[in-house]
């Protein structure tokens, strides 16, 4: 059921990843009309796969989209860690730990799992591609917004759903709004499949806190990520030209499918380079402006839940907005439903990342026979307990029903 309030309420989204998208489907349920706007030219490709667990694999089956996300799943059957003659050392099925693990028993592509909500949305909401929030002014009563390549326009709400380094955000929070890097810098790259990459996902450690990870897709492509330690040093914001560049230079002399990797550096036209890190913001609205998903309280791929957190924060924040008189009510609500949810997931385990990227080889011995042991079926239980990541711990709030949408 949709207030007075909400009904015909006009909300600008910026980013059209997972968040966004995902906001504009329960706004519409809602009898709220969304724009997106989105930096890139189109719904942006790349990635790996992101995991729909708990929570947020019952907010996808309330969308109605859990099916489709079932069908695109990459079907991956599990992880193996492999030293650089390719020998397994640890190897984890998708179904240990209940299918929460370091696999989850969905996994979709972030790329597809993009395009399927912006499918499921367009008819309903605007997508305006390739332009993005230059300034926006917020009055009393509407934010006046302005863009790169459009004339301005106002808004009821605007949600800055544009990932870890939302400038949007920025526009608002400024620096009260803490990005803290985890020292580790990661690149995902989609490079051609290999007769033998087979169904599994393949992990391997270097020397110098250096991997290299290889996972099947759906698509008939091979997901490549490679990451290292480091401190930052601002390469995220280096041209594209100058981080692969760089990817060489940090990857050379490392063995194992590292060189087939860098091969096909020049030709990937899919891939990202990120500071992985974690936002940690002190409040997620001012005024009429909210933040989502990553933008809000990104809490890194290595915690696993990010799609969930995005999917989940979507739901609650559009719920929030339909059962209160005002956004005021709603955005501190939609916060405090959320904020002990975030907290958990940002909680990681310690000493990560560097626990899974050793910089000598004694300590890629020590970690793989971790690894092993972990994966022993005696020790599974206690294990689950240590690499699981929190998706079931929200109570998620039952809305009242407004178009109809499946339950
Ligand atoms: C290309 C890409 C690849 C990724 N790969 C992985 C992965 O392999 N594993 C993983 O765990 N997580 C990955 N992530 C992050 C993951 O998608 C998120 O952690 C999670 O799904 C929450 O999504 P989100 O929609 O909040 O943010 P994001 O997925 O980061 O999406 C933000 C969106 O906003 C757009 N954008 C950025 N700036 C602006 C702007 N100023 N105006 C308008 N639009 C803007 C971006 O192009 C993007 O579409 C990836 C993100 C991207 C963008």
């Amino acid at each position: 059921m949709g207030t007075a309030w909400t009904a015909g309420r006009r909300v600008l989204i910026s980013g059209a990843s997972i968040a966004g998208p995902s906001l504009a489907h329960w706004l519409h349920e809602y009898g709220m009309t969304a724009v997106v706007v989105e930096r890139h030219e189109g719904i942006r490709p790349g990635g790996q796969t992101v995991d729909l667990r708990g929570a947020g694999r019952a907010v996808a089956q309330r969308m109605g989209i859990e099916d489709a996300a079932r069908a695109a799943c990459t079907g991956e059957d599990g992880v193996a860690f492999v030293d650089a003659r390719n020998r397994v050392r640890a190897a984890f099925a998708a179904d240990v730990f209940g299918g929460e693990g370091f696999v989850a028993e969905l996994e979709i592509l972030r790329g597809e799992l993009a395009r399927l909500l912006h499918e499921r949305t367009r008819e309903h909401t605007e997508y305006v591609f390739g332009d993005h929030v230059t300034s926006l002014d917020d009055r009393d009563d509407e934010v006046r917004v302005s863009f790169a390549h459009r004339p301005d326009q106002s808004f009821d709400l605007v949600i800055a759903a544009d990932g870890i380094g939302s400038t949007t955000r920025g526009l608002v929070f400024g620096d009260e709004v803490r990005v803290t890097p985890l020292g580790l810098y990661t690149a995902y790259l989609t490079i051609s499949r290999a007769g033998w990459d087979g169904s599994w996902a393949r992990w391997h450690n270097a020397p110098g806190g250096r991997v290299v990870a290889l996972r099947p897709d759906n698509l008939g492509t091979t997901r490549a990520l490679m990451s290292f330690l480091c401190p930052p040093r601002g390469f995220e914001r280096l041209p594209v030209a100058a981080q692969k560049e760089l990817l060489r230079h940090v990857f050379a002399g490392v063995g194992w499918e590292a060189p087939r990797v860098l091969g096909e550096l020049d030709a990937a036209e899919e891939f990202y380079f990120e500071l992985v890190g974690q936002v940690h913001a002190p409040r997620w609205s001012s005024g009429r402006v909210a933040l989502l998903g990553d933008a809000g309280y990104c809490a890194s791929p290595i915690s696993g839940m990010g799609t969930s957190l995005a999917l989940v924060g979507a739901y609650v924040l559009a719920g929030e907005l339909a059962t209160h008189a005002g956004h005021r009510a709603a955005f501190r609500s939609y916060e405090r439903i959320m904020r002990p949810y975030v907290t958990q997931a940002q909680h990681l385990p310690p000493f990560v990342p560097h626990i899974a990227h050793p910089r000598s080889r004694a300590g890629i011995g020590v970690f793989n026979a971790l690894l092993a042991t972990a994966a022993k079926p005696a020790v599974q239980r206690v294990a689950r307990h240590a690499l699981s990541p929190p998706a079931e711990k929200i109570a998620l709030p039952d809305y009242p029903r407004f178009r109809g949408s499946p339950r």
